[in-house]
């Protein structure tokens, strides 16, 4: 059921091991649970293009609704997913319900595009171009280029080249393909080279820092630099003040994206807040 490290009989007779393992199994029967009585819940965090302030659209944020804990945040419960059996039936799930938000966007006339987090294991599973491919035929309406795929840089540490190889094909079928947290892997440039991609989320940490910081700040500056060299959009994560924004537009960088602008929201505080946003930067909705 659970990868497990090691598995040589030592761990056996651990007592804490075997509590971290029975927590673990525990949780990841409450998750299949949770699948199956709709407690999972997609949150939705604006993203902004900085020439016109124009929410472009918003990355889908995993949040789990428990009967007894209250809302959980992905940290809380993702570590136990990766590499469990759950891993690709929640990514389905994750793809089957922003693809449907994406959708009433539509309905509603709103412009919206939406990012949506794959796992690097879910990436990599054979079915998942399958299953993106089969999503497109049974909803010829939806437009693939309104959808965004987030893939961690580290996603690639295995096999670039397959990695490659599944982006390219997401591309080709008309999608969209982030590199997120870009900067924190071993080989950023070696990603970024080898990998087909049509935007760059640089990593919030360096966000966060480059005030204060002016290594951070060079990173930043040179990642965008890069980024043009390519031809290739760059938004920023973790823009948490208007500091912020101001420096990034400075540099050129064209979306941000964090608290500075919206928390995450549920899918109908997101249409309030869009409501309020689009009064006070009104601007025609033609987007991307
Ligand atoms: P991420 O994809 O890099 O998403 C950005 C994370 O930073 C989100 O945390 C978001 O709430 C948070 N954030 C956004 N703006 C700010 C800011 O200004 N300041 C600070 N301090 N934080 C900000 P969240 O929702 O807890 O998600 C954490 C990570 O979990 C995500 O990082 C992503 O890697 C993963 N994740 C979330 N939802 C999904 C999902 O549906 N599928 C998969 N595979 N992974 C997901
Ligand atoms: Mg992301
Ligand atoms: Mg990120
Ligand atoms: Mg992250």
């Amino acid at each position: 059921l659970v990868k497990e490290n090691g598995g040589d009989g030592c761990h056996r007779f651990d007592p804490g091991v075997i509590r971290h393992r029975e927590l673990r199994l525990q949780m990841l029967g409450e998750l299949s649970e949770a699948i199956r009585q709709d407690q999972l819940e997609l949150h939705y965090q604006p993203q902004v293009q900085m020439a016109d302030n124009a929410v472009i659209g918003a990355e889908a944020l995993i949040r789990w609704r428990h009967p007894r804990r209250g809302l959980l945040s992905p940290g809380e419960f993702l570590p136990v997913v990766t590499g469990s059996e759950l891993e690709v039936p929640m990514g389905q799930w994750v793809i089957r319900n922003a693809l449907a938000q994406l959708d009433a966007w539509q309905q509603a006339g709103l412009n919206l595009q939406v990012s949506i987090n794959i796992s690097a294991n879910h990436l990599m599973d054979p079915g998942f171009t399958d299953y993106l491919r089969s999503h497109l035929l049974d909803h010829p309406e939806m437009d693939p280029a309104m959808v965004t795929l987030e893939v961690l840089e580290s996603t690639a540490l295995d096999d670039m080249q397959r990695a490659g190889n599944v982006i390219g094909e997401c591309r080709g079928m008309g999608f969209q393909v982030a590199l997120d947290d870009f900067g924190t892997g071993y080989s950023s440039l070696t990603y970024f080279r080898a990998l087909p991609i049509d935007l760059i989320k640089i990593d919030q940490s360096f966000i966060r820092n480059m005030m204060a910081d002016t290594s951070d700040r060079a990173i930043v500056e040179s990642v965008i630099f890069l980024a043009k060299q390519f031809r290739r959009p760059v938004l920023a994560e973790g823009v948490e003040t208007l500091d912020h924004a101001d420096v990034l537009r400075q540099m050129g960088c064209e979306q941000i994206q964090g608290y500075g602008i919206a928390k995450p929201l549920p899918a109908a505080d997101f249409l309030h807040w869009l409501r309020d946003w689009r009064q006070r930067y009104p601007t025609p909705p033609q987007r991307r």
